[in-house]
């Protein structure tokens, strides 16, 4: 079998020059990932589904780096949940605030819904809580410094053992 023409775009996605494929852009280039993963399923993908790159090098196209998502909004908890875990934290029972980027346990966020499906926040109660504070304020000040908090120590579920 001749090998398609490859070429690597500067923000390292690859395409392939398939101009038959379903999927060719006007320059009969496909994205590399999709043919791969197709080759992988054993059938074209769905109109909805996305990939995903499991080490985020878009040039990885190895079928073991690619997960095929359902739908762009499942590749975006793919992507919340990878970010837990480069955080060193456990993406079941963890996720990182929208607004302050911390890691915080599931239960520090408040359950909101969108389109019917139950989810959490995307920020933190906390940051929902000073949002909400400023909204209440009067819009005088134009820039509100970000106030250094001492980092408090979580009393919920935290077991205290003293060490003797
Ligand atoms: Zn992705
Ligand atoms: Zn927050």
């Amino acid at each position: 079998m001749i090998q398609p023409m490859r070429s690597v775009r500067a923000d390292g996605y690859a395409s392939l020059k398939l101009p038959d494929h379903p999927r060719a852009r006007s320059n009969g280039y496909v994205y590399e990932h999709i043919v791969v993963a197709e080759k992988k399923l054993g059938r074209s993908l769905l109109p909805k589904e996305r990939v995903h790159h499991e080490n985020h090098n878009p040039s990885d196209n190895h079928p073991d780096n690619l997960i095929v998502c359902k739908s762009q909004a499942d590749h975006m908890i793919q992507h919340a949940r990878q970010r837990v875990i480069a955080a060193s934290g456990d993406p079941d029972t963890q996720r990182i605030c929208h607004r302050c980027k911390q890691l915080k346990l599931n239960t520090e966020f408040s359950p909101s819904s969108s389109r019917g499906k139950k989810c959490l926040s995307s920020a933190c109660k906390e940051c929902l809580a000073i949002s909400q504070r400023n909204r209440r304020r009067q819009r005088v000040t134009p820039y509100i410094r970000p106030s250094r908090r001492k980092e408090k120590t979580n009393g919920s579920g935290s077991t205290n053992t003293d060490r003797g």
